[in-house]
């Protein structure tokens, strides 16, 4: 069977961290298996669903490389639910109820006062006809209940967890439906994964529990279950699940300078016993995806690790990945020069304004401005060579090491760090270099 996975956010805000987890993970499980990898929008809830939000998510996964096979929503698909819904209606596995929320409260108070788990205690299935028919002459419509089957203990084997297990008894009948027909969460999503044709749902473990009743849906709808796998979810580098992380998406990873291969390669391998490494081939990400080598403890997310990882992308990025995204007329020399001095793209262009100039004369003494008069009228001789140009140096001057080469540096880069100078000489060019020692050799 081939692999269909999904990724189900609901367009009510734009995607976190933890999100984009699941996404990718969905993903690379899809790839691995030269499956499919489908996005659905969960937009059932339309009073908080937004179209903005909608298209944050596209933006968002496109910006990540995770491009879906196939998209659904949800508010597309209403007949579908209620067909679904006909069909465990005549199976009797749906029922109507009418408690307010405030009677469901004082139930739940009331169970765990005598120490009961807080069930719901299906009093609307005593309801006869007659009772519903006077609460639609009363202007009272129902909501509805999936009505679990308390027979069998829900059993499946998780893909993260191992064998779990859940007494149905203990478990509330569902609301799947509201008063208005509005639909709540639970079985649309199941509706979906059967026809989507989803085999594989992979998500956080917050959904454990749904899981469990999501199991008795698929089989009242005459479906085998796929496999379900949860991911411990993610906590921050302080070890708590922070706020933080709920607000951190793929605009502050941007403004920050975070490449999309930097967060894929850490995401995918973060909460599991694999090594966090720059790895930009997806394919390798994708082949080596392994569920079983993932920890049932929550995964930290390091913004540090992430910083760190993202600049080792980027001293391995080939001009070509970059060359739209740098300053006019930096070329691949130049990339090549450059690269290894920024921490994120952004500081190639301040490289680069070093390159092309003007730069600031240093504050030198009157032995270094000498030395560097020395060097522009070397500079006629060697050209852009810097190994000829301090070897000639160091020969007249009887200079080396820091005495020969730093007062150069800062003449022609107005810092004191920065990009092989041997590379970088023949970019700014041999006239612009002159000008430059010519111009220290004067300040004082
Ligand atoms: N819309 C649901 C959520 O955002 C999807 C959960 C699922 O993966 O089934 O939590």
């Amino acid at each position: 069977m081939n692999t269909v996975t999904r990724f189900a956010p609901s367009p009510t805000g734009t995607l976190h961290v933890g999100n984009i987890r699941t996404a990718v993970h969905n993903w690379l499980l899809a790839q691995k298996n030269g499956g499919r990898f489908l996005l659905r929008i969960d937009d059932t809830d339309s009073a908080r669903s937004r179209e903005e939000y909608v298209e944050a998510i596209r933006a968002d996964l496109a910006w990540l490389g995770l491009h879906p096979d196939g998209e659904e929503r949800q508010s597309a698909r209403l007949a579908l639910y209620e067909e679904a819904f006909e069909r465990l209606r005549a199976a009797g596995r749906v029922y109507r109820c009418y408690e307010t929320a405030q009677e469901l409260d004082l139930k739940r108070k009331v169970a765990l006062g005598r120490g009961l788990p807080p069930v719901y205690d299906r009093a609307a299935l005593k309801l006869t006809e007659a009772d519903h028919a006077a609460k639609a002459a009363a202007g009272e419509a129902p909501h509805w209940r999936f009505l679990l089957d308390h027979d069998e203990p829900i059993r499946w084997d998780d893909g993260v967890r191992g064998p779990q297990k859940f007494d149905p008894a203990q478990m509330s009948d569902p609301v799947i439906r509201r008063a208005d027909g509005s639909w709540l969460y639970m079985l649309p999503s199941v509706i979906d994964d059967i026809a989507m044709g989803v085999t594989d749902v992979l998500r956080g473990e917050d959904h454990v529990s749904n899981t469990a009743t999501q199991i008795q849906m698929f089989t009242a709808l005459d479906t085998a279950p796929p496999h379900f796998a949860h991911e411990a979810l993610l906590v921050g580098s302080e070890g708590k699940l922070s706020k933080r992380l709920g607000s951190l998406g793929v605009a502050a990873f941007r403004e920050r300078g975070i490449e999309p291969q930097a967060l894929v390669a850490l995401l995918a391998r973060l909460g599991t016993s694999q090594p966090v490494e720059a790895i930009a081939d997806r394919a390798v990400l994708a082949e080596t995806f392994n569920l079983s080598t993932f920890g049932r403890a929550p995964a930290r997310f390091d913004e540090e690790e992430l910083a760190r990882l993202n600049t080792a992308l980027i001293h391995a990025m080939p001009y070509a990945d970059v060359a739209g995204r740098l300053p006019p007329g930096m070329d691949e020399a130049a990339w090549l020069t450059i690269r290894p001095n920024v921490a994120v793209l952004a500081d190639a262009a301040d490289w680069w304004r070093i390159v092309t100039g003007p730069v600031a004369a240093p504050v030198l003494g009157e032995d270094d401005r000498a030395f560097l008069a020395q060097a522009a009228a070397t500079l006629s001789d060697s050209g852009a060579d810097w190994a000829a140009l301090t070897g000639a140096l160091k020969e007249a001057t009887g200079r080396k090491g820091k005495a020969l080469f730093l007062p150069l540096r800062l003449a022609l880069t107005g810092r004191d760090h920065g990009p092989d100078m041997a590379s970088l000489l023949p970019l700014i060019g041999a006239d612009e270099a002159r000008a430059r020692l010519e111009q220290a050799a004067r300040a004082g």
